[in-house]
This record gives structure tokens, sequence and C-alpha cells, in this order.
């Protein structure tokens, strides 16, 4: 399995790969073992966040989507793609949460890259850069549902009920979301809302750029969640919260200009998924190798070995589909749109199957909190729900396939 992910990286990257993996063998993942009762602190501030942030920042991954002119980890245009992939996947295998942090920091600092004017990004990227604690989001999900928005289907109905309204000078906010990964803790957040009523999602939904202490935002609560539980992910209110013009980063066709953020996003979140799949394999591997049951290592026992080669062989699968997706993305492919919601999907669906081969070769071991192995399966049924449910990419994929047929709206006729 080790030859097939050196195959696709160059020796810059291999370096890189390298710097990450002694960090998260080193510091992370024994981090994780010692702390595993902080998991379950209700009080989302004692949740460990800091010790780790600091460590990423010092290897200089937090900082990897910054401009280098502001302070930022300089990165190969052609080849940045897949070294996302790969550091997702690095931090990943040692703690899904901590991944999912540092992630929004690199997408959503690529996002203003292309879209900030200039003296926000010069406001802003330095800060980023400086502070470990600095933590992005990224606002889509509201309480009635982001399935629609993810389609998305150009009619009225699906638009977000978050608007935005131009008064004087100001933007004006309301509303409300849901779901958002760093939501409890960001300092900075993109936010989406629709401000022209009736034109459809791709055609009336603006971004919004929020800073955390603007009057009218209010971080209304941490969401409990299953898995990832070192990241916070939070709800918010926005009440007549008010931005400066100049804050509305795309006017009306926000979504669209958001394919830079979801493409890659959605590579990097099946490379963090194959994380936690990898994570699952290697502890298995050598479980199996070592625990001695009816006389022999597990391994011995055919029904252990044949878990272990389908566990293989879906890892395997999952990184070639994600490697074409990668390789579709940096040509600017056609098909590069549908290999992103194919890998996204088929990353979730698989590699949740290898962490339960995972917990059922440790037996009991794998169901107790202290052992550590049910925290991967917990970390990877998150990923079954996140930047689309399972049955929306699928949909997705469909769409991007036959447009005119299953792209067309099955709602009310016109
Ligand atoms: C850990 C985590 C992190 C997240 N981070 C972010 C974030 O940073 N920013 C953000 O904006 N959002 C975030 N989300 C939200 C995520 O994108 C949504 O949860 C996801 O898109 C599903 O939307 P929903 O929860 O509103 O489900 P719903 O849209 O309510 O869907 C419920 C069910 O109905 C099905 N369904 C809905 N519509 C259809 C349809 N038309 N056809 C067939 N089936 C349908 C869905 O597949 C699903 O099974 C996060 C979610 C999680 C779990």
């Amino acid at each position: 399995m080790q030859e097939m992910i050196e195959r696709a990286l160059s020796q810059e990257q291999r370096m890189m790969r390298d710097t990450i993996r002694a960090f998260v063998d080193k510091e992370v993942t024994p981090f994780i073992r010692k702390n595993w009762e902080r998991e379950w602190d209700m009080k989302p501030e004692n949740r460990p966040s800091r010790e780790l942030l600091e460590g990423a920042h010092r290897i200089g991954v937090r900082t990897l989507g910054i401009p280098e002119e502001f302070g930022g980890t300089p990165l190969d245009p052609e080849t940045e793609v897949q070294t996302f992939a790969l550091v997702a996947e690095e931090l990943s295998r040692g703690d899904s949460g901590l991944a999912d942090k540092l992630v929004q920091i690199w997408k959503i600092c690529k996002l203003l890259a292309n879209i900030a004017p200039r003296h926000l990004q010069e406001r802003w990227f330095p800060q980023i850069a400086e502070d470990p604690s600095f933590l992005l989001a990224h606002c889509l999900t509201e309480p009635r549902g982001a399935s629609d928005r993810w389609l998305p289907y150009d009619v009225p109905e699906a638009m977000m009920h978050t608007r935005a309204a131009l008064k004087g000078d100001k933007w004006v906010i309301n509303g409300r979301k849901q779901f958002i990964t760093n939501g409890y803790d960001a300092k900075l957040y993109v936010v989406y809302a629709t401000t022209k009523p009736g034109a459809g999602i791709t055609k009336g939904t603006s971004s919004f750029l929020v800073p955390r202490d603007t009057p009218g935002l209010t971080v209304a609560r941490c969401n409990e969640t299953l898995g990832g539980r070192f990241m916070n992910n939070g709800e918010l209110v926005f009440e007549d919260c008010a931005v400066p013009r100049d804050h509305c980063l795309v006017e009306d066709i926000a979504m669209t200009k958001a394919g830079l953020y979801f493409r890659p996003g959605k590579i990097i979140v099946a490379a963090k998924n194959l994380g936690v799949g990898m994570a699952a394999f290697e502890r298995t591997a050598d479980y199996v190798q070592n625990y001695v049951q009816g006389g022999r290592i597990l391994i011995k026992h055919q029904a252990v070995a044949m878990r272990l080669a389908d566990m293989a062989t879906k890892l395997n699968a999952v990184r070639a589909l994600l490697n074409e997706a990668v390789r579709a993305v940096e040509a600017k492919a056609p098909d590069a749109d549908v290999l992103c919601n194919m890998v996204k999907m088929f990353a979730s669906v698989e590699i949740f199957q290898v962490v339960q081969h995972a917990v059922e070769l440790h037996g009991g071991n794998g169901i107790m909190l202290d052992f550590g192995v049910e925290k991967l399966l917990r970390d990877a049924s998150l990923f079954l729900h996140r930047d689309a449910t399972v049955d929306i990419s699928r949909f997705k994929i469909v769409k991007g396939l036959f447009p005119h047929t299953a792209g067309i709206y099955a709602g009310p006729e016109p």
C-alpha cells in the first residue's frame, strides 16, 4: 500500500509528507491517546485545541493556503491539489478533528486569495498567518436543510433563507447557519445569503466576509458531534448583522464562484476520510499480527486475513479514484466535477466499511473508549453527511453525467 502512495508523489511532496508524518506520530497520536477523556468534556473550550494547532503552525501546515507574500507556506501550483490531499490525509491519520480545523483555513484562504479585494487580504492574511489559534469557517447550511443547495436547482424554493440587503454603505445580514465546521471557534466567517430573492441560488446568492466581533453575529451553540470531536462545530445567528459594503466578496453569483472551493474541497474531504481509513488499517494490521486467539496470532485465521485483504483493497480503490480526481482537477478536465463527487461519496461508503472491519477485528477492545479504535468508526461516520450526503452526491454525479435529463428539476411543472 505504501508503494501506491509513493508513486503519486514528487520528491518534494515526499519530504513534506515525512515531516507531517513525524509530527503526527510523535505529537498528535500520543496526545490524542493520552487525552482521550477530554473528547467527552461537554465544555467545548476544554477540548484540546491550541496544543496541536501550535505544532501544526510550527511545521508550516497551518498556513498552506495563504499567499506567500502574506506569510503563507508556498506550494507549487501545478501540484497543489495533490499536496493538499496528502497533507489532509496525513493529519487525519492522527486526528480527523485537527485535520478539519486546518483544512478550513487552507480552503477559505484559497477562496479569499481569489475573490477578496486586496485591502481585505492585506488586513486578514497576516493575522491568520501569525496566530496559531486563528480558525476560519464557511457557512452555507441552514436549519431548513442543505441538500437543495448542494444540488443545486435554480428554483426560488431552493434559495437560502438567510438574507442580506444593502442599506446605505452596509450589507445587513439576517438568518441562521448550522452544522458549521469551526463555527464555534472561528475568528472570521464566510457567509452565504440570498441577495436576489426569486432569482435562483446560482444567480441570487452573495458571499460576505464577517469578522467574529461584528455586532449582530451570535455564536449560538456548539454542536456535540459523534466524531471529529476535537473540532467544534457550531451554529450562528445573524440579527441585523451589518458589514461594510466592501465585505461582499461575490455579489449574486457567489455559488458559481465557489466552485474553486468546492472541487478541491471534495478531494480534501475524501483525503481526510482516507486518513481515517489508513489509521484503522495500520492499527488493525498491527493488532492481528500480535494478538493471539485460538492458539495463533489473529492473522493466521483465514477469516481475519480475508477481512484485512478487503480493507486494503478498499483503501487502494479509494486512493486510485482520489488520484484520478486530483489529475482531472489539476488538468481542469471536463469530468473533474463528476470525479470529485464520486471520490467524496465512494470514500465515505468504503471507509465506513473499513473501520467496521477494524472494530470487529479488535473484538471487545474495538468497543472500549480507552482503547481508541471506536473513535475511528465515529470519525468515519461524519463523512457520510458532510459536503453533501451520500444520496445527494450520487444525484450530483448523475446530474453531471446526464445534465439534460437527470439535471432538470423534478419539482412542479412551470
Ligand atoms: C461534521 C459536519 C461538518 C459540516 N461542516 C459544514 C460547514 O463547514 N459548512 C456548511 O455550510 N455546512 C456544513 N455541514 C453541513 C452539511 O453540508 C450538511 O449536513 C449536509 O449537506 C446535509 O444537509 P442537511 O444536514 O441539512 O440534511 P438534509 O438536507 O435535511 O437531508 C436529510 C436527508 O434527506 C435526503 N435528501 C434531502 N433532499 C433530498 C433530495 N432532493 N433527494 C433525495 N434525498 C434528499 C438527504 O440525502 C438526507 O438523507 C457539516 C455537516 C457535518 C456533519
